[in-house]
C-alpha cells in the first residue's frame, strides 16, 4: 500500500472519558465489523476487562475509510490500556504508530492519567488532535476544556474536535481528522525487512500471535525472519491483519501493521521490542527497542486446600504463556504449605491475575500481604532483592535498607485537597509540587511504593468520593529506617502476615493490625493473644476471648435437622480457613488485616 494512505494512531484518555466507545463507532461507522457482529467494547475481549471497564492487552484493527477527498484510506488504529499499571504497555505501542487522538470528557477535563497518557504521546513526537467527547451531556463545557488542555498539557486545542461517541456525534470529523492532521508514516520498501515487535499473545487454536510494526522492506508469508535480540528464526506460516478478526494477506509493506504466527512456543520467546528481519538479507540496526516490565509488586498465592497446589501451578503456568509480565516461583510457607511467590506490574494487575485463576481455573486462593522488593545492603557488601518480608535475614547482617519510591500525580477538586495532602502526609509523602488549572488543584509527591500498593488508591477515592485521579511512575530507590513486623496468634508466628514497615510507624500498624485480626478470627474454645513484634520485642497485642458455648447449643437440642445445617454451614465456613497451630484463620483475614484507616 502506498505509505500516504496509511495512517497509524493510538487514542489516549483517563479511564472511562470514551475510548472503547469512540474505537466501536470508528470500526462501525467504517463498517469494519458488519453490524449483526457489532457488540460495545469490541476491542476489550477479556471478561475482566469488559466487566471492569479496563483494557489490558493492547490490541489493535485495521480500518478501510473512502475520505472525503475520494481516496480510500488504511487507518490502524492500536489501542492501549489506560491504567497506570500498565503504563510501561502504553509506552510500548505508541512507538509503532505516528499520531494520537487525545480524548478528553467534555463534562470532566484533563485527569491524571490523560496527563501521563498524552506525556507518553509527545515523548513518542505523535500528532496529537485533541477530541472533546460526550458533548451530549448537559454539563459538557467545551470551551472550558478546551482552555484547561491548554493550560495544563500545554497544546493547542483550538481545533479540537467535539463529538459525543454514545451518539455518533461528530464520528466523521474525526475519521477526517485522523486523515489529515496525522502524519502519514514513512519508510523504504526496498531495504532489508526492519519490524517492531509490539505485542505477543497466547492464542489456544493458534498458538502464539505476534503483531508487529513493518518499517522498512516486505515481510510475506513463507518467510524465513529472524529476531534479532534472541537470535531465534522462525518460518512464518500465517500473516493476517485485524479487522478485528485475522484476515490473511499475501504482504504487509512500510507503515502496515499485522500478526503472523510461526511456531512459536511461548510468549516468552517474544521479547515486545525487538527487531524482526530476514534471516538471510538482515537489517543493519536494530530499532532501540525498550527496556523489560520488571514486576513491583509480590505477594504469595496459596490454595486454600493443599489439595489444589498440582492445579494451581497448572493454572499459573497456562496464564504465563500469555504475560510475560507476571512471574511465580514456588514458595513454602511454615502455615500455609505449599504455593506461589508471584510478581505483578502492580495492585491492578495482582487482582485481575488473582481473578483470572479463581474464575477461570475454580481455584480458592489465600493471597498474602502485598509486598514491594526492598533493597538490602549486607554489611558483607552483598546487596539482596526481598522479595517477602518472610526472609528477611537477621538485622545484625544487614547494614542498611532501600524501598522503592515513586513520583505520584493527583488531581482533584479543590475542595478535597485538604484531605488528599493528609494522606500523603500520613503514607510518609514528601511534597514536591502544587498546582492549580481552574477548580483542580494538581499535587506530586514523592511517596514510598510500599505505602500506596496496599489501599493508597482506595483511601484516595473514598476521601475525594470519587473525584480525584491519580498516576503515578517509579522514581528510584532511597534508605530509610525500615524494619519486619511479625504477627503472632496464639504465640505461634504467622509468617504470610509479616510486613515491613517504616520504624515510626509499626506500632500504629501493629496495634491496628492486631486489632483487625481480633475481629477477624473466629472465637475458639480457648483465649488467644494475638501480637506484633519486631524481633523479639512485642509492639502491640490483643486478646481474643474464648467462645462460651457450643455453638449448637442455641438449636435448643430437639431439631436435628436445624443442627445439622448449621454444623454443614460451620464445615463450608471451613473451607475458607487455614490452620495455624490451634487456631483456625479465615481467607479473608489475610488482606483485610493490612488495611489501613
Ligand atoms: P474508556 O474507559 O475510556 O474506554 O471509556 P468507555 O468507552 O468505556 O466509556 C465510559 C463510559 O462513558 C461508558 O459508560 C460509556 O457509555 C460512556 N460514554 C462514552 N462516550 C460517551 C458520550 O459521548 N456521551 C455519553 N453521555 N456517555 C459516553
Ligand atoms: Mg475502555
Amino acid at each position: 500500500t502506498d505509505l500516504d494512505r496509511i495512517r497509524n494512531f493510538s487514542i489516549v484518555a483517563h479511564i472511562d472519558h470514551g475510548k472503547s466507545t469512540l474505537a466501536d463507532r470508528l470500526i462501525q461507522l467504517t463498517g469494519t465489523v458488519a453490524e449483526r457482529d457489532m457488540k460495545a467494547q469490541l476491542l476489550d475481549a477479556m471478561d475482566i476487562e469488559r466487566e471492569r471497564g479496563i483494557t489490558i492487552k493492547a490490541n489493535s484493527v485495521r480500518i478501510e475509510y473512502p475520505a472525503k477527498d475520494g481516496k480510500t484510506y488504511i487507518l490502524n488504529l492500536i489501542d492501549t490500556p489506560g491504567h497506570v499499571d500498565f503504563a510501561y504497555e502504553v509506552s510500548r505501542s505508541m512507538q509503532a504508530v505516528e499520531g494520537s487522538l487525545l480524548v478528553v470528557d467534555a463534562s470532566q477535563g484533563v485527569e491524571a492519567q490523560t496527563l501521563a497518557n498524552v506525556y507518553q504521546a509527545i515523548d513518542a513526537d505523535h500528532e496529537i488532535v485533541p477530541v472533546l467527547n460526550k458533548i451530549d451531556l448537559p454539563a459538557a463545557e467545551p470551551e472550558r476544556v478546551k482552555e484547561n488542555i491548554e493550560d495544563v498539557i500545554g497544546i493547542d486545542a483550538s481545533d479540537a474536535v467535539e463529538i459525543s461517541a454514545k451518539t455518533g456525534l461528530g464520528i466523521p470529523d474525526v475519521l477526517e481528522a485522523i486523515v489529515h492532521r496525522l502524519p502519514a508514516p514513512k519508510g523504504d520498501r526496498d531495504a532489508p525487512l526492519k519490524a517492531m515487535l509490539v505485542d505477543s499473545w497466547y492464542d489456544s487454536y493458534l498458538g502464539v500471535v505476534v503483531l508487529i510494526r513493518v518499517m522498512d522492506g516486505v515481510v510475506k508469508k513463507g518467510d524465513q525472519i529472524k529476531m534479532m535480540k534472541t537470535g531465534a528464526t522462525y518460518k512464518l506460516d500465517r500473516l493476517s491483519v485485524l479487522k478485528p478478526q485475522m484476515v490473511d494477506i499475501a504482504e504487509l509493506g512500510p507503515g502496515e501493521i499485522g500478526v503472523f504466527t510461526a511456531s512459536i512456543k511461548q510468549v516468552r520467546d517474544t521479547k515486545v521490542g525487538d527487531t524482526i528481519t530476514h534471516d538471510k538479507k538482515p537489517c543493519a540496526q536494530a530499532l532501540p527497542g525498550f527496556k523489560p516490565s520488571i514486576p513491583v509488586v509480590f505477594c504469595g498465592l496459596f490454595p486454600v486446600d493443599a489439595a489444589d497446589f498440582e492445579a494451581l501451578r497448572d493454572a499459573i503456568e497456562k496464564l504465563q504463556l500469555n504475560d510475560a509480565s507476571f512471574s511465580a516461583e514456588m514458595e513454602t510457607s511454615a502455615a500455609l504449605g505449599f504455593g506461589f511467590r508471584c510478581g505483578f506490574l502492580g495492585l491492578l494487575h495482582l487482582e485481575v491475575i488473582r481473578d483470572r485463576l479463581e474464575r477461570e481455573y475454580d481455584l480458592d486462593l489465600i493471597t498474602t500481604a502485598p509486598s514491594v522488593v526492598f533493597k538490602l545492603h549486607m554489611k558483607d557488601g552483598e546487596v539482596i532483592d526481598l522479595h517477602n518480608p518472610a526472609d528477611m535475614p537477621d538485622l545484625t547482617y544487614v547494614d542498611h535498607i532501600e524501598e522503592p519510591r515513586i513520583k505520584a500525580t493527583i488531581m482533584v477538586p479543590d475542595e478535597y485537597l485538604g484531605d488528599v495532602l493528609k494522606l500523603c502526609q500520613d503514607r510518609r509523602g514528601i511534597q514536591m509540587d502544587l498546582t492549580y488549572a481552574g477548580q483542580r488543584a494538581m499535587a506530586v509527591y514523592d511517596l514510598p511504593l510500599s505505602e500506596v500498593v496496599f489501599d493508597f488508591y482506595d483511601r484516595l477515592k473514598s476521601v475525594t468520593k470519587g473525584y480525584a485521579s491519580f498516576d503515578y511512575s517509579l522514581i528510584g530507590y532511597r534508605e530509610d529506617f525500615l524494619v519486619k513486623m511479625s504477627i503472632l496468634v496464639n504465640d505461634e508466628p504467622v509468617d504470610a502476615l509479616s510486613i515491613m514497615v517504616h520504624r515510626d510507624r509499626a506500632e500504629a500498624r501493629g496495634r491496628a493490625m492486631c486489632e483487625k485480626l481480633k475481629d477477624l478470627i473466629p472465637r475458639h474454645m480457648f483465649k488467644i493473644p494475638i501480637q506484633a513484634a519486631i524481633g523479639a520485642r512485642v509492639i502491640a497485642r490483643e486478646t481474643l476471648s474464648a467462645m462460651r458455648k457450643d455453638v449448637t447449643a442455641k438449636c435448643y437440642g430437639g431439631d436435628a435437622t436445624r443442627k445439622k445445617k448449621l454444623l454443614e454451614k460451620q464445615k463450608a465456613g471451613k473451607k475458607k480457613m487455614r490452620q495455624f497451630g490451634k487456631v483456625e484463620i479465615p481467607q479473608s483475614a489475610f488482606i483485610a488485616a493490612l488495611k489501613m484507616d
